[in-house]
Parts: C-alpha cells; sequence; structure tokens
C-alpha cells in the first residue's frame, strides 16, 4: 500500500480525490457502455482510452510531484482541464444523453475549489464555458439535425448561468474556509497565552504558585523511587530593607534577577516556582537530600555574585533556604511545612544559610 500511495499525507489527499474521480468517470464510461446504441460512431474505445490514461498519467504525476517540483495547485489545474476536455469529447459523441455528460463540469468546479483560489477557479470555469461552449457551437454547425441550435443556445446559457453559480458560491464557500481557519489560529494564540499566563509569575517568568501545586500534586501521584523528591523553600534576606531603600523597581530587579541566576542552576525535572512575595518553592524529583543542599548552597553563591546594572545595594542579595526531602507516604503539603519550619531556623540562626529538617 505505501509503494502505491506513499507516505506523504498531503499526496495522500490528492490521490484520495484522484481516486473519487477515477470512480467517477468509470461510473459513467460503464453506464455509457451500456447504452452505446446511443453513442454517435458506434464506439466509445477512444474515450475510454483517453480518460484511462489521464489518469494513470496523473497518478504518476502525483507520485513524482515532490522529484518534478509540481505544486497542489498545479496539478489540480491540470485535472480541471483534462476534465474539461473529457467533457468536451464526451458531449460529442453521446447524443441523447449528452444533458448527463453537462453535470460533470459542476463537478471539477467544485474538486478545483478544494485547491485552487476562487480566482483561478472561477478562471477554469471560463475554461470550460469556452471549451463547452466551442464544441456545442461546433456541432450545431456541422450536424444541427442531431444538436439543434435551439437546444444548444438553451443547454450552454443554463450551464453558463449553473456553472457561474457554483463558482461564485463555492469561491464564498473557500473565503469562509479561510476566515475560520484565521479566526481559529488567532483563538488557539490566544489560549497559548491564557495558558502561560495561568501558570507563569509576571515579574519574574518562573511557574506561579497554581502551577507548582499543580506539579506537585502530579508529582504526588508517582510511583515511589530510589531517591526522593526534595522541596525547599527559599526567602530572600532583608529584602523589605531593598524595597525601602532603594524602591520597589530596584527590589523587582532584585526578584528577577534571583530568577534568573536560580534557573540557570536546574536540571531537567527540577522545578522553582515563584510561591509568594519574595519567597519560592524549589521541588527537586529523585534528589538525595545532600546533593539538594550542594545545589542550594552553589545557588547562595551565585546568587551572591549577582550584578544587577544601575543598583548599588549595600550588602550583596542572600537568601535562607529551609529544605526537605518528602518521606515515602508524606503529602507534599506536610513536606513544606517541615521546609517552612527549616527556613524559621536558618532565618533565625543568622540568614544566608540552608537549613535541612
Ligand atoms: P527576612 O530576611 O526576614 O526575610 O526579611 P525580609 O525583609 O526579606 O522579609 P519581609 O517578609 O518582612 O519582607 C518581604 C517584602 O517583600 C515585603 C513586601 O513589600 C516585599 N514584596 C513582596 N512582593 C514584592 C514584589 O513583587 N516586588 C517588590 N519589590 N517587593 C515585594
Ligand atoms: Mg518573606
Ligand atoms: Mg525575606
Amino acid at each position: 500500500m505505501r509503494l502505491l500511495v506513499g507516505s506523504d499525507a498531503k499526496q495522500h489527499r490528492m490521490l484520495q480525490y484522484l481516486a473519487g474521480t477515477a470512480l467517477l468517470y468509470a461510473t459513467f464510461l460503464g453506464l455509457l457502455y451500456d447504452e452505446q446504441v446511443f453513442i454517435l460512431g458506434g464506439t466509445l474505445h477512444g474515450l475510454a482510452v483517453y480518460t484511462l490514461s489521464g489518469l494513470a498519467l496523473f497518478y504518476l504525476l502525483i507520485r513524482a510531484s515532490g522529484r518534478l517540483g509540481l505544486s497542489f495547485h498545479t496539478l489540480a489545474a491540470l485535472q480541471g482541464v483534462f476534465g474539461i476536455t473529457c467533457n468536451m469529447w464526451s458531449y460529442s459523441i453521446t447524443g441523447p444523453l449528452r444533458g448527463a455528460t453537462l453535470m460533470g463540469l459542476m463537478v471539477v468546479v467544485v474538486f478545483c475549489t478544494f485547491a485552487l483560489r476562487p480566482r483561478q477557479t472561477m478562471l477554469l470555469t471560463f475554461a470550460g464555458l469556452l471549451g463547452m461552449g466551442g464544441t456545442m457551437w461546433w456541432q450545431e454547425a456541422h450536424d444541427p439535425l442531431r444538436f439543434p441550435p435551439g437546444v444548444e443556445a438553451v443547454t450552454f446559457i443554463m450551464m453558463a448561468a449553473c456553472s457561474l453559480s457554483v463558482t461564485i458560491l463555492t469561491g464564498e464557500m473557500t473565503r469562509l474556509r479561510a476566515r475560520l481557519k484565521a479566526k481559529q489560529e488567532r483563538l488557539e494564540q490566544a489560549l497559548e497565552r491564557i495558558r502561560t499566563m495561568a501558570t507563569t509569575d509576571e515579574l519574574t517568568a518562573l511557574p506561579n504558585r497554581r502551577h507548582m501545586n499543580e506539579m506537585l500534586a502530579h508529582e504526588e501521584g508517582r510511583a515511589p523511587r530510589a531517591l526522593p523528591t526534595c522541596v525547599a523553600l527559599i526567602d530572600i534576606d532583608f529584602f523589605k530593607g531593598i524595597n525601602d531603600r532603594h524602591g520597589h523597581a530596584a527590589g523587582d530587579a532584585v526578584l528577577r534577577g534571583f530568577a534568573r541566576a536560580a534557573r540557570a542552576m536546574l536540571r531537567e525535572g527540577d522545578l522553582l516556582a515563584r510561591w509568594g512575595g519574595e519567597e519560592f518553592l524549589l521541588m527537586l524529583p529523585d534528589t538525595a537530600v545532600a546533593d539538594a543542599g550542594a545545589l542550594l548552597d552553589a545557588m547562595r553563591a551565585r546568587v551572591a555574585a549577582l550584578a544587577l546594572p544601575g543598583i548599588e545595594l549595600e550588602r550583596r542579595v542572600s537568601f535562607s533556604a529551609g529544605l526537605c526531602a518528602r518521606h515515602a507516604m508524606e503529602s507534599f503539603n506536610d513536606a513544606i511545612n517541615r521546609a517552612d519550619k527549616a527556613l524559621y531556623a536558618a532565618k533565625s540562626g543568622g540568614r544566608d544559610r540552608v537549613a535541612v529538617a
């Protein structure tokens, strides 16, 4: 099957359309073979060979479209023109059945609206009308008994009115589809923005408390592993003083600077969130408490070296942290409470340190 239709999704769709078209042509030819008595000149073989070779050629063109650089547009337009020539031929030879062949032109128009722009479809419709009109005119000039001018004129006018209406309506549908698609894209972008807003802290761009709670719940549901999940509550030291002496904007810059420095030290799977104010919660899955302590110490050193352009602080930025490893069946709520107590101990022990619960 793969050998027959390839693996490209766009090609699949083109081949599906081609298969549909082939079914239509085959049905039509089958019907005509059944009613051969009406065929002018007595044989249908020429039309059948032309139609089937055309289909085979389009199959090959679609399969080789990548290599030949043929676009979906070009292929559809070529198939449209081929459809028109089939229509012209069948109209010329089907005698009293020729009215039925006109339906084919509508199918060509509708088929092309899937691949062509409305204006291109309109051009194809004009080509169809020109081809069919020319056929009718030639037939009524050469065989007026079988193709009476009055009948041909009425048929042509009806066909022109119908195919132009169908072209205009399908063009409208194409525009509607494009508008819907654009609207859907805008909605998806808005949804993405809302999702980001709902899970991200605006000031530091870290995950927010809501997102951290979701991740903790997710982590709580996972089967226990060899190493525990550590949690650490981090609180910036003397932060109120920074705000008071240097202004709120400087305080904000410290929070952003801390977030950038701390985040740069995390491994995949670690999560640092703004828990509130100048407090942060760090979750480290599969981490021994000693390793978590070492990471926090390294983080303290990095934060101490934090340079904030345009802000001269009298003391370097530091933080205190309360760290604990979550017990096997302990809830994260309880583990965070223990970390909070350890944080209190770190503060009362002199700040700028990590206390382990
Ligand atoms: P400690 O060493 O005991 O932690 O002292 P501290 O001054 O850091 O602690 P405290 O809790 O008294 O001060 C926290 C301050 O953080 C109070 C609040 O105004 C300030 N704050 C909270 N959120 C923000 C924020 O988004 N931006 C700024 N600039 N300040 C904030
Ligand atoms: Mg605080
Ligand atoms: Mg503080």
